[in-house]
């Protein structure tokens, strides 16, 4: 039987109009609009890009957001103080910090100089932990995005092996903390992992994310999984133009998996979804604590 395909436009279509009515909500209990702050260093053109599409998707769902561009020559000194006057400011209820930021900026640094009731990408050490201790805060949104995926095809994950590959803080590590908080047995593997096709085959769940195009062949898939590709790979396509593809082999992986995330169109459109319900998150958050905090999983 051929895969499910897992269509992540539609799923953050849905997600975003769940977003805007509470949005409306969240305003007229507010007295304004919620909303985010986005900080972007230097002209990466991926960034501006990424940051215009965020942009305009808060502007859809009546989140008001802010676009703060400073030149590639701002300090660390320079860009914390930015942050600092986001935090003071009762307005904004997010801020993001676009990455990458220019080498002589400590990353680190920045992002915990983020107050975490407003760290709406939840890469706060503070957020960090209340995820790795099963506790409500912020939290990342692509792997958030990714569980959400999953659960539109198996609503309870309970009992599922899941592996992850790829352990980097942004993707895999809280991926992992997810799905086991959505009660998988959950294994990291990475580039020292022994037989990581041996390690694959064992996934009811398999979430990819190491940046290697078409990566994961069709035979280290257990048949029937569930395959959410994060990867987003800039490859040369036949017409001599660039395409763009994810870190699983996709026409061999969905002859075999239960149902699978295409790239594009999967776990990337749900990140950008996720983050609006995440700046939502960071509102209520600041609004009533921890506890006016939907469960994540
Ligand atoms: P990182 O480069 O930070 O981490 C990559 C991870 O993959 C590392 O843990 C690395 O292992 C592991 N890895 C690399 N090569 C191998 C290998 N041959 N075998 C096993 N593991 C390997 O990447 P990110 O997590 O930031 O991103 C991963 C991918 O996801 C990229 O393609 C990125 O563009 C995409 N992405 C997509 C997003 C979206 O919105 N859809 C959002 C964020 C990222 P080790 O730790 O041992 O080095």
């Amino acid at each position: 039987m051929p895969a499910t395909i897992i269509d992540g436009r539609l799923e953050a279509d849905r997600l975003r109009a769940r977003v805007a009515a509470d949005a409306a909500r969240l305003t007229d209990t507010l007295g304004r609009p919620p909303a985010l702050a986005v900080v972007r260093v230097g002209e990466d053109p991926a960034s501006a890009i990424y940051v215009r599409t965020k942009i305009r998707q808060c502007g859809e769902a009546g989140i008001r957001s802010v676009e703060i561009v400073l030149p590639a020559t701002t300090t660390e000194h320079e860009l914390l103080a930015t942050v600092a006057r986001l935090n003071a400011d009762d307005t904004i209820d997010g801020i993001l910090v676009q990455l990458p930021l220019p080498a002589h900026v400590p990353v680190d640094r920045v992002l915990e100089a983020i107050d975490p009731h407003k760290d709406v990408d939840g890469f706060h050490p503070l957020n960090v932990g209340r995820l790795a201790s099963g506790r409500p805060g912020l939290v990342p949104c692509t792997p958030l995005g990714c569980l959400r995926l999953a659960q539109t095809v198996a609503p309870s994950l309970a009992g599922m092996t899941c592996v992850v590959v790829g352990r980097s803080t942004i993707v895999g590590r809280p991926a992992a903390a997810l799905f086991t908080l959505a009660d998988c047995t959950t294994t990291i593997a990475h580039s020292k992992t022994r037989d990581l096709p041996g390690v694959c085959r064992e996934a009811d769940v398999l979430v990819v994310a190491i940046g290697r195009p078409e990566f994961v062949r069709g035979n280290w898939v257990k048949p029937g999984a569930i395959v959410l590709d994060v990867g987003i790979n800039r490859v040369p396509g036949e017409d001599g133009k660039s395409k763009i593809v994810g870190d699983v082999a996709y026409a061999e992986v969905a002859a075999v998996a239960g149902a699978i995330t295409p790239v594009p169109g999967g776990a990337g459109p749900m990140t950008v979804a996720v983050l609006l319900e995440n700046t939502l998150r960071c509102a209520r958050l600041r609004l009533g604590g921890e506890a006016a905090l939907p469960a994540l999983a």
